[in-house]
Order: C-alpha cells, then sequence, then structure tokens
C-alpha cells in the first residue's frame, strides 16, 4: 500500500493513479471500516481510504482531542484488506476551505444537539472529493444521516461520483462496531448492546408502531442508565417523524449517551 502522508505528495502522483474507489475514515479500524474497503474491491478501480480527524465536525473539543488513534495498527488493517492508496493529509486540508451549509435535513437526528456537524462533515468530505477525484465513494448505514445527506450533496452537485452504502457491521451482541466502543469498559459495552436489541423488538412489532412505542423502548434504554439523546421513527429521506410504516419503509434512528460516550445506531423497517 502506497501511503501519502501530505496533500502535496497526493498531488504530485495522482495523475498515474488511475480510477479510484474511496474510502473515508477517521482511522482506529476497525471490521466496519475494511468491509467498506471489501466492497471496493468489487470494482476495477484502486482503493483509496483516507485517515484524517476533521476538527470541523466535533462540537466537543474533549471529544475531538480524545479520538482514539491507532495508525500503525491502521495501516496494517488496510494493507491485510489489499487497499492500494492511504491518505494521510496535514491540516493543508483546511487552508481555504470553501464552508459548506447542509441542507435543512441535516438540523434532524444528529443534527439537533450537534449544530454545524454536518456541514464540518460535507466541508471536509468536499475538499477531499476534489483533491482525490473518485469516481466511487463507498461509506457505512452505520451512520445512516450522514450516508444520506452525502448521497444529496453528489446528487445535487452533479459530481459524477457513484455512491455506495455498505450495512452496518456489529459484535455478536449486536452492539454496531464504532471507534468509539474502544472508550467504554466491559459493563457499559453490555449496556450499549441494548440500542440494537432495542431497534430489533421495535421491528418486531412494527405493525404496532407509534409513539407510544417508541417511548416505552426510550424508558427501557434509560432504566439501564442510558442517556437517550432521539430514539426515533422517520421518513427515511426527509427524516421526519413517521409511523406510516402500511405506506412507506421507515427508520428507526436511536442517539444515545453510555456513560459519556455517544454511540448511534438504525434500521430500516420495510413496509408491511
Ligand atoms: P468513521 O471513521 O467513524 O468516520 O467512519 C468511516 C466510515 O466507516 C463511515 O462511512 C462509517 O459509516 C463507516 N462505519 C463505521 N462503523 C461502521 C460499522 N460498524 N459498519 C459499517 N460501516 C461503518
Amino acid at each position: 500500500m502506497r501511503i501519502f502522508k501530505s496533500i502535496q505528495e497526493f498531488n504530485e502522483a495522482r495523475d498515474g493513479l488511475g480510477k479510484l474507489s474511496f474510502v473515508p475514515t477517521m482511522g482506529n479500524l476497525h471490521k466496519g471500516h475494511t468491509s467498506l474497503v471489501d466492497i471496493a474491491k468489487q470494482f476495477k478501480n484502486k482503493i483509496i481510504a483516507s485517515i484524517y480527524v476533521n476538527k470541523l465536525q466535533f462540537n466537543d473539543d474533549n471529544d475531538y482531542l480524545c479520538y482514539p488513534k491507532t495508525i500503525d495498527e491502521d495501516i496494517e488493517l488496510l494493507e491485510r484488506h489489499g487497499c492500494d492508496y492511504l491518505l494521510i493529509p496535514d491540516d493543508i486540508i483546511l487552508e481555504n476551505i470553501q464552508r459548506i451549509q447542509a441542507p435543512f435535513k441535516s438540523t434532524k437526528l444528529c443534527g439537533q444537539n450537534r449544530p454545524g456537524h454536518f456541514d464540518g462533515v460535507l466541508t471536509i468530505l468536499n475538499k477531499f472529493f476534489k483533491i482525490i477525484d473518485p469516481n466511487i465513494v463507498i461509506f457505512g448505514k452505520k451512520d445512516y444521516q450522514q450516508f444520506i445527506l452525502v448521497k444529496d450533496f453528489i446528487k445535487n452537485n452533479n459530481l459524477n461520483i457513484k455512491i455506495i452504502g455498505g450495512n452496518t457491521i456489529r459484535e455478536p451482541s449486536g452492539l454496531a462496531l464504532s471507534s468509539r466502543n474502544n472508550l467504554l469498559c466491559d459493563a457499559e459495552k453490555s449496556i450499549a448492546s441494548k440500542l440494537y436489541e432495542v431497534l430489533k423488538d421495535i421491528e418486531s412489532d412494527k405493525d404496532k408502531l407509534n409513539l407510544d412505542l417508541i417511548n416505552s423502548k426510550k424508558d427501557y434504554l434509560e432504566s439501564f442508565g442510558i442517556n437517550v439523546d432521539y430514539l426515533i421513527s422517520c421518513d427515511p429521506e426527509s427524516f421526519e417523524e413517521s409511523y406510516e410504516i402500511h405506506n412507506k419503509n421507515l427508520v428507526i434512528a436511536v442517539a444515545a449517551f453510555v456513560g459519556k460516550i455517544r454511540l448511534i445506531d438504525n434500521l430500516k423497517l420495510t413496509k408491511l
């Protein structure tokens, strides 16, 4: 795997790299990330991953500073999964950056209590897209709202990029893999697995889907000391609250704090 440690180094090599499939990450890689590299292998393109902890998308300085970093292990994992290139940009990436304002739907779900988060996400991705010029990008649907916002961004800006969404990779307990899981102790991890348990329970009861069902599951999570930011049944594109499972597919999305760690998850409910 060829590693580029600066934007300049990458720019000088770009013309010789051919068509690229791009997997952006913030590092501390796990099987969720490598599943995206594995998806990329289905295409003829060379695969490029990036590792960059994007300051612009953090609202909490402590969260940014504590973000786990394991660069040597990350490189080894990417190499083992057949990634061709890795870009680890320097902070030059932020110089003269064009600020992107995410659309209204970014104020729903994770945007409610993380103002500006998706502006930061789209701002850095727009810059990465300009530098890397990929024609395929792969994102995880674990970050469902991010996936939809990036899909919309690509479409609305007529970018010549195909976006592919990878399914969420989970621990045997159901807990969605996340770099933030490394900040949980074993007892917290076991509590965190309740998030997926609740999503699956709502799915099993989807014929009775309504606000009362959602609220009872929220109470259940809170009985374990989980601080629920949101648990919502919503339209998969607009993220507006909806219970119309007889008319359309929905998404159940959750964000919650286990101790000080904020976790997210979601499950698609197919129309009845
Ligand atoms: P991050 O490093 O958290 O910014 O994530 C980089 C990419 O990996 C994003 O597209 C995430 O949605 C994706 N990702 C993170 N966790 C998982 C998971 N458990 N399963 C699938 N994709 C994931």
